[in-house]
């Protein structure tokens, strides 16, 4: 309803439906944060304009699951970020994102070659609802680009991995992929880069097609929000998730989405400070007569760390690490510290830390033989460095230490 109220509706109609839409068209504030439209659906002025806007003859917006102004600036931030040609959509999850894409484009009879381990969840997706729709799938589990490439058949359709990979932070080698899907124009290559951010890597530079975030993690960066991105090189791949998206409904909420578009506005120095922090902590960490190994990729002893030089503009800030004891001794270390607290997730502005073989790739989640091929270890120790000042963290990794 108009605010100028020139038929005197009743009170029952002003409650319902009274919005200052006059005054804004006439003197919109121009404000400095771009608003939240929480808004369901959007005033036409007459249904010709509302069939053009559906039909994309003319911008506007007809209903939020469909469009939305706070999602499109968020999403156009991103966009901007991973350098995506196609352009970002949002959704309600990292798990939305992934689901998203695998129900858009691999269908029945198709195969999938994946990186072996990734995400428990994207694992579960693959395994139950993937196969169960009778997608093919092979699983490779090392990171030579070879094995990739030898499992690739005529009805191949997609190539997934995730780099830094869940929780063994090994990495994917970005260029040999966007190479990869060079020689194999039928193939569609995505990475879930959920554990470095959009700042840190940027797959869709190297050919690769399709990059995802789990936003929850360091991309809202602030342990508030639960959210997903994913970011297409070309308009043909984006429109038809786009499609998708229509009716399967994943749109992230405006107001999620705008605390998310609030959190890019720092990514850079907060990944900057994660990384800095991780590096002490690693060094430190490394050095501990209580520590067996340490995975990070800004150590030169890491496997990777050239391709980690090469691909990530920082090392980021997770940390996984083995402490001699077992998962006796693992538990111990993660329920000793105080400072650093105890949960799961990634990527906040507080340290966390975790115990995969009890908590992300429990025995519920999977069996013993399938945490080994993971590179979960009994006394593996996963550590999402946050933005404290590294010397506390140190005291308090230190203390905890001494108790093992
Ligand atoms: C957390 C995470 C996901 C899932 O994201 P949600 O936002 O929790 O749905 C996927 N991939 C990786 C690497 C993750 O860390």
């Amino acid at each position: 309803m108009s605010n100028k109220n020139e038929m005197d509706y009743s009170p029952d109609s002003i409650a319902a439906s009274y919005s200052q839409r006059d005054k804004w068209l006439k003197s919109a504030p121009l404000p400095v944060v771009d608003p939240i439209y929480n808004a369901s659906t959007y005033f036409l002025p007459s249904t010709a304009v509302g069939e053009a806007i559906i039909a994309e003859k003319q911008p506007g917006y007809v209903y939020s699951r469909i469009r939305n102004p706070t999602i499109d600036v968020c999403a156009e931030v991103i966009a901007q970020l991973e350098g995506a040609q196609g352009g970002t959509l949002l959704t309600s999850s990292g798990m939305a994102a992934i689901s998203l894409v695998f129900l858009t484009f691999l269908k029945s009879g198709d195969h999938l070659v994946c990186q072996y381990p990734v995400d428990t969840h994207t694992i579960k997706l693959i395994e139950d609802l993937m196969m169960g729709n009778k997608v093919e799938v092979t699983w490779v589990d090392n990171n030579k680009m070879d094995a990739f490439e030898k499992a690739i058949r005529a009805n191949t359709k997609m190539v997934f991995v995730e780099s830094p990979c869940n929780p063994s932070i090994t990495l994917q080698d970005l260029e040999s992929l966007g190479k990869l899907a060079q020689r194999h124009p039928q193939l569609i290559t995505m990475v879930d880069g959920t554990f470095a951010s959009t700042y840190v890597q940027q797959p869709l530079k190297y050919g690769v097609h399709i990059s995802m975030h789990s936003c929850t993690k360091y991309m809202g960066g602030h342990s508030d929000i639960t959210a997903g991105c994913v970011s297409f090189t070309n308009k043909e791949l984006y429109k038809k998730a786009q499609w998708y998206s229509t009716f399967l409904g994943p749109s992230l909420s405006p107001f999620d989405a705008s605390l998310l578009h609030r959190s890019l506005k720092t990514l850079p120095v907060r990944m900057e400070r994660h990384s800095i922090n991780a590096m002490k902590i690693a060094k430190f960490l490394e050095q501990h007569s209580k520590v067996k190994v340490v995975h990070y990729p800004g150590l030169e002893s890491h496997p990777q760390h050239n391709i980690a030089k090469s691909q990530m503009k920082m090392f980021g800030g997770m940390i996984s690490f083995e402490v001699d004891g077992g998962k006796e001794a693992g538990i111990k270390l993660v329920e000793s510290v105080q400072l650093i607290s105890l949960a799961v997730s990634l990527g906040g502005t507080g340290s966390l830390i975790e115990h995969p073989a009890s908590l992300t790739n429990t025995e519920s989640l999977m069996d013993e033989e399938a945490r080994k091929k993971c590179g979960v270890a009994d006394g593996l120790v996963r550590l999402s460095v946050g933005l404290e000042d590294a010397d506390d963290l140190i005291k308090d990794l230190t203390q905890a230490l001494e108790k093992l």
